[in-house]
């Protein structure tokens, strides 16, 4: 991914599109529009901080408004798409739409989910019948049946299962099993010892855990014990889950096995019945990630009572339900997970809210009508022929990289004509007639929503892969590479910058915004420590010699240690965790510069603003990056994302790269200076 961890949780799904109506602006004349010029801060020397150089002009006149953790141009961009999004509600509002289409779903959301009068009303009561289902567990079968329920609309429990395509046959659907069911982002804030982990650990024991389970109902001293149980549960959870960094070797966390041999990590739980319960039919094999978690959660099953299993079942239902339940509710879910968690001041608008929620479970309604206005066939062409300029200068790099075997070679070029571009917007739309939104609760309606995405996963089991699925919506400001297919999906908002027409924008800034830092990064995620790993056909499957496989490792370690020697706010960046990400970054960077030097503009080499075609490809490439993030956030990016921090995705790989020093007259002794000998070069 180019900018976020995943795509997790649907609430969550960050989408924009845009041009910004205030600014916008048709003429050619750089000189009054021309967004990387006018975003510097000369007071910086570029060689000491070149992040700061090509973005601080911006960061200084754009404060972060207290609603946000982090202000950039992927949130100029998701404004925008707000204000459009909010007219097509307003509008199918008014419509008086056919029931069940999709003007009538939209239509209702909007309208549940804004009327506030009616859900202060019903407080809690929307999810009193799932609270009772709890509450008659009553053992250890009628507990792994709640499980599964609890599955199906979307509520955490200690069994994490997805359908997807088995790693080592990438043409088959199967279930697999991971690690899941702890409340804070990440194992690790169970047991760091720096301040911004312990402060957060500190609050949701001691404020978020009670507080959610009174607002549940309990008194004071029950909620006491359950906080105390709850805490116990998931610490133990994640003492067994795998760090980040272990995450990320595909053999390690791939475990195929028969139902029966996960019935031996896991004797207590009766598999076969609790996969039908969960919609999973015919299951005989799976794919689990991480064996020795199941053993752990054998043994909780054991070792805490069915009191304590039903304290922390109705915590994580009011954890996934408080956005949209009553004010008391949706206040303490903002407080813990976006102001401590991530130093946000205050909230959004509701309507803003409402309309992110609505666009994460219901995106590609809204991107279809999107995509027909704002990425007409003119821009996507452009796109397209620039990832085939990207293929070809990647190619030129295999040719002459000293390091790798002729035999290799042949594979990496066999791998790399088979990447698939997706661009802009899906061929084939998701069919969304089977959810049922109406003018119902509004949790019910994010329940049904919630349950459709569910469904939707389950039903692949047994299924023919579909290669033509997106998992993004074309409004979304992000990008993906997906191993299994071998494939590159580029949504639409992605190539956009704000207030700028498309054809308005020179080459050299679109060759380092789009080609460098999305198409080139997403192309070498194919070829970066992970996805190395796997073959043309998408298959986890050698294809490296032994030799090349070693010299690769050694450049990616040179990697990894350049950015363990980065720190930000007394945290060191985990090299090992994020070097796949900085492997893309770096290969983007260089592979996209020499498809750029075949452009005209480059070969013109005039200047505009005062600024080289090639400075202005690195400040291309910075204004992917234009962002200023609070430290709370930033802190928890470094302990839970694999992505290094926005300033170090471009001070980190620029200093690699032999045309950066040139481009900007970088000396010894300038701060970002590295020795030639020093400098990482894998692709
Ligand atoms: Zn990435």
């Amino acid at each position: 991914m180019k900018k976020y961890a995943g795509i997790g949780a649907v609430l969550l799904i960050i989408s924009g599109f845009f041009e910004l109506s205030a600014c916008r602006n048709k003429q050619k004349d750089y000189s009054i529009k021309d967004m990387v010029y006018q975003d510097l801060d000369t007071t910086v020397k570029p060689g000491d901080d070149f992040f700061s150089y090509a973005n601080g002009g911006w960061i200084k006149k754009n404060p972060i408004p207290a609603a946000y953790a982090s202000w950039g141009i992927g949130n100029l961009v998701q404004d925008d798409i707000r204000d459009r999004l909010k007219k097509i509600n307003e509008d199918a509002l008014k419509a008086n739409a056919e029931k069940g289409s999709n003007t009538q779903k939209i239509g209702d959301y909007y309208y549940t989910g804004m009327d506030t009068a009616s859900i202060e009303k019903q407080g809690i009561s929307p999810l009193k019948p799932e609270l009772d289902k709890i509450e008659q567990v009553k053992d250890i079968p009628s507990l792994l049946t709640e499980f599964a329920h609890l599955s199906t609309i979307g509520v955490a429990t200690p069994i994490g299962t997805y359908v997807g395509q088995d790693p080592k046959n990438s043409s088959k659907n199967m279930l697999q099993l991971g690690q899941s069911g702890i409340g804070l982002p990440n194992r690790d804030y169970y047991f760091n010892t720096d301040e911004h982990s312990v402060t957060i650990r500190t609050d949701y024991r001691q404020k978020h855990l009670p507080i959610v389970y009174k607002l549940s109902g309990l008194d004071d001293a029950a909620a006491k014990t359950a906080t105390a149980k709850t805490y116990s549960l998931e610490e133990f959870l994640a003492k067994n889950s795998r760090k980040l960094e272990d995450l990320r070797d595909p053999y390690r966390n791939y475990n195929k096995m028969p139902v029966a041999g996960l019935s031996k990590l896991a004797p207590d739980i009766d598999w076969k019945s609790l996969f039908s319960q969960m919609g999973y039919k015919n299951v005989d094999t799976v794919v689990v990630g991480q064996p020795e978690y199941y053993q752990a959660v054998n043994t909780t099953l054991k070792t805490y009572s069915i009191a304590d299993w039903k304290a922390y079942l109705r915590k994580n239902l009011i954890d996934a339900y408080s956005e949209p339940l009553s004010k008391s509710f949706e206040q303490e879910n903002f407080r813990f997970y976006r102001t401590v968690l991530d130093g946000v001041k205050e909230q959004l608008p509701r309507w803003k809210r409402i309309i992110d929620g609505e666009n994460g479970l219901m995106g590609e309604v809204l991107g279809q009508l999107f995509v027909k206005e704002y990425f007409p066939e003119k821009t996507k062409q452009r796109y397209v022929d620039m990832v085939e300029a990207m293929r070809t200068s990647f190619k030129e790099h295999i040719d002459k990289l000293d390091w790798m075997s002729p035999a290799t070679k042949q594979k990496a070029y066999e791998k790399l004509a088979k990447v698939m571009p997706k661009v802009g917007y899906p061929d084939h739309w998701k069919d969304f007639s089977s959810l049922s939104i109406s003018r119902q609760p509004y949790a019910l309606n994010v329940m049904n929503a919630v349950n459709f995405w569910y469904r939707y996963n389950a039903d692949k089991l047994g299924k023919p892969v579909d290669r033509t699925e997106w998992d993004i919506t074309p409004q979304t400001y992000n990008a993906y590479y997906n191993p299994s297919n071998n494939e590159i999906v580029l949504p639409a908002a992605q190539f956009m910058i704000p207030g700028m027409k498309d054809e308005d924008i020179d080459d050299a800034v679109v060759y380092g915004y789009a080609a460098a830092s999305t198409i080139g990064h997403e192309m070498t995620h194919g070829f970066d420590d992970e996805g190395r790993q796997y073959d043309a056909a998408g298959n986890l499957k050698g294809w490296w010699t032994p030799e090349d496989s070693v010299k690769f490792s050694q450049r990616a370690k040179m990697l990894a240690d350049q950015f363990s020697s980065y720190q930000m706010y007394g945290l060191h960046i985990n090299g090992k965790a994020t070097l796949g990400e900085n492997i893309a970054d770096l290969g983007g960077i260089v592979i996209g510069l020499d498809a750029f030097k075949k452009t005209d503009q480059y070969k013109e080499g005039k200047t505009i603003n005062g600024l080289t075609p090639i400075q202005r490809f690195f400040l291309g490439y910075s204004l992917g990056w234009l962002t200023s993030v609070r430290k709370e956030a930033e802190s928890s990016q470094i302990l839970t994302n694999e992505h290094s921090p926005a300033k170090l995705r471009v001070n980190g790989p620029f200093t690699d790269v032999p045309e950066f020093y040139d481009a900007f007259h970088i000396k010894k002794g300038d701060k970002m200076w590295l020795d030639p000998e020093k400098r990482v070069k894998i692709w």
